[in-house]
């Protein structure tokens, strides 16, 4: 065997895997990263934005959620202790490689006050602890993670993993982009979102059991910050859950950005919108994005094929990025260039092509979307302005849910999943957290 273990994908989960198992003395770990270092990665190109060492965490907002209920569905592998523990020791390592102080949303009569005005606008309040690293500190954290690697983990970058390998049962190591081959009696993967298809390939090929996950579609919305600032000032980020009236879709808010910036992702040749902001540097605006969810089940059950689909039609009509204000969309036209220069919300992607999401969004969608901002209106008045920015599509791709132990192993021996990409997880606290759980199951095998 050419290592004791190997990991494919250096985001979050991965990275603390190979923490772990460095933690535990094991001496000779091979994390594997298809994109650049952290250092030779740049924002500004689209293929780094997802891609390389710190995976989609680089560039990410840095909200570390303080809580079992968002940010994936550890919980369902681990008691509730258990998994606070795993969570907290998790937070612990990030404060202790630079992550700052301040939490919000911490309990508060604001904090309630807020939630009963939520409910009677028609939305429910998730509230949730949350760490804010910010995207320009990230690095930095991450930097240091990057440091502390050290001993028996060697980092191999620009080195895609082509497939996993398996005999009778039990993984035996990795076949290389290069077409070299890696053998080890432990692989634990963690290819993110970014490398759902991938998953989805690897498990057929596998004969892993797998569930697919819900898609969500919607927009990223932008509007001046003061509209929001009771809200984001009290609890930073808020989750609200709205069921919408017509088709009774789950709805809801997510990754709001105080202050922040609306950015382009691009993910297997399709761009999408998304968001995040700095811990210093401030924007006029707040955005958040509304997502619908939505399930399928026979003929089709393909949410990864479908949520492509929709992104792909809105990149046919605009190019890429669509942005359309409210007021537009309401009155049935797209939105040009002369009227977006008129719109008192100036945008943060000035790049992204005025147009007619209506041309882009099924009905079902469209009309869940307006609905939830009428709701939003109800709790916080501006929100439904018709210079409010809705930016298309921004779909989040869950990777199908591998079937998994308690220890996060697949059915094929030795073979551990982890991270978004193993459909198990949604964010950064949970995702490293599963790194965690993995690596510790495999030191306890290994020593
Ligand atoms: C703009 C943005 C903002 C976000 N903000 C937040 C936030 O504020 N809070 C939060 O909790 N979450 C946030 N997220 C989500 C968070 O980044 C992810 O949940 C987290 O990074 C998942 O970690 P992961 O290790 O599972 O996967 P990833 O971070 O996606 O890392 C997977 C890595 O695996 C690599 N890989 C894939 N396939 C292969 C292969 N075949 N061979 C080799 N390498 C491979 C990829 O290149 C990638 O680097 C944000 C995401 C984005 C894009």
């Amino acid at each position: 065997m050419d290592c004791q273990v190997i990991i494919v994908g250096a985001g979050p989960a991965g990275i603390f895997a190979a923490l772990t198992l460095a933690d535990c003395g094991i001496g000779s770990v091979l994390l594997l990263e298809q994109g650049k270092d952290l250092s030779q990665r740049k924002r500004l190109n689209s293929d780094d934005m997802l891609c390389g060492w710190g995976g989609a965490g680089a560039y990410s907002d840095g909200k570390l959620t303080l809580s079992s209920e968002v940010g994936g569905f550890l919980g369902e592998f681990l008691e509730q202790k258990s998994l606070y523990q795993l969570l907290g020791r998790a937070d612990e390592i990030y404060v202790a490689h630079g992550a700052p102080g301040r939490v919000f949303g911490e309990a508060s009569p604001k904090l309630e006050d807020l939630a009963d005005r939520a409910r009677l606008a028609g939305l429910e309040l998730i509230p949730t602890r949350i760490r804010h690293i910010g995207t320009e500190n990230c690095r930095a954290v991450l930097d240091r993670l990057r440091q502390s690697l050290v001993g028996g983990v060697e980092t191999r970058t620009n080195c895609r993993v082509q497939n996993l390998l398996s005999e009778n049962g039990r993984i035996r190591g990795v076949k290389l982009a290069n077409g070299k081959i890696i053998t080890s009696p432990f692989v634990v993967v963690a290819p993110g979102r970014s490398g759902a298809s991938w998953m989805k390939k690897q498990a057929e090929s596998l004969g892993l059991k797998t569930k697919a996950s819900p898609v969500d579609i919607g927009v990223r919305v932008e509007l001046p910050a003061p509209v929001l600032k009771g809200i984001t000032d009290t609890i930073y980020e808020s989750k609200l859950i709205h069921y919408s009236k017509t088709f009774h879709d789950k709805v809801r808010t997510f990754c709001m950005n105080p202050y922040g910036e609306v950015v382009i992702e691009k993910n297997e040749g399709i761009i999408t919108v998304n968001g995040h902001s700095y811990a210093k540097k401030k924007s006029e605006n707040t955005n958040f994005a509304i997502l619908v969810s939505s399930a399928f089940t026979e003929p089709f059950d393909d949410p990864i094929a479908y949520g492509f689909y929709i992104a792909r039609l809105a990149n046919l009509l605009g190019g890429g990025a669509i942005i359309q204000r409210l007021g537009d969309l309401l009155a049935g036209r797209r939105s040009t260039r002369a009227r977006i220069d008129r719109c008192l919300t100036r945008p943060t992607l000035p790049d992204a092509t005025p147009g007619d999401l209506s041309f882009i969004f099924p009905y079902r969608h469209l009309l869940s979307i307006i609905e939830m901002l009428g709701a939003l209106e109800k709790l916080t008045p501006g929100v439904y302005s018709r210079h409010t920015l809705l930016y298309g599509v921004e779909v989040k791709f869950y990777s199908n849910r591998i079937e998994l132990s308690p220890e996060l192993e697949t059915n094929v021996t030795n073979l551990f999943a982890i991270g978004d990409g193993a459909g198990i997880t949604r964010g950064l606290l949970q995702a490293s957290a599963s790194g965690m759980l993995a690596g510790r199951a495999i030191a306890e095998r290994l020593v």
